[in-house]
């Protein structure tokens, strides 16, 4: 069986400003959070890194490559549309999804509450078992950019394998 593993990571600075119009939305899940991040799409990172992750296995490049961020199509583009354009990809190469590991630095907001609807979620998008994917979350101990609550940054790992 072919085996392809991939990591992502992608990281997105709050606004200064929340705007209602920009929620904060993680792993396509809308948290009931007066914060709102700076991004040209709606600034779901974790499904970012995941993508991310996921061009890495296929040998692919990256996120930026595939949809730039100087493209206006993509201004406020809904993040799950994008992962469902690279799961694609992963098709047309004969691979699947196999499993995602997933881990989500936040100092703000406190994500325990959403895990369980984000890491549900995710498994709906990637189109496998709740079991196939895990969605931890950490802070920084207050250290660093993330624990100065300047934004929120994930890493993803996935793996890959032939779907014959
Ligand atoms: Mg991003």
């Amino acid at each position: 069986m072919k085996l392809r593993i991939g990591h992502g990571f992608d990281v997105h600075r709050f606004a200064e400003q929340f705007d209602a119009d920009k929620p904060l939305i993680l792993a396509g899940v809308t948290l009931p959070e007066s914060r709102s991040l700076l991004a040209h799409s709606d600034g779901d990172l974790v499904l970012h890194a995941v993508c991310d992750a996921i061009l890495g296995a296929l040998g692919k490049g990256d996120i930026g490559e595939h949809f730039p961020d100087t493209d206006a199509s993509f201004a406020g583009a809904d993040s799950s549309v994008l992962l469902a354009e690279v799961l694609s990809l992963a098709k047309a190469q004969g691979l699947a999804l196999i499993n995602a590991d997933v881990t989500v630095i936040a100092q703000v907001p406190r994500l325990s509450p959403y895990k369980a609807s984000m890491r549900e979620q995710l498994a709906k998008l990637l189109g496998v078992a709740q079991d196939c994917v895990n969605l931890k979350a950490t802070t920084t101990e207050g250290l660093g950019y993330l624990g100065r609550e300047e934004g929120v940054a994930c890493h993803a790992v996935v793996l890959l394998g032939s779907d014959e």
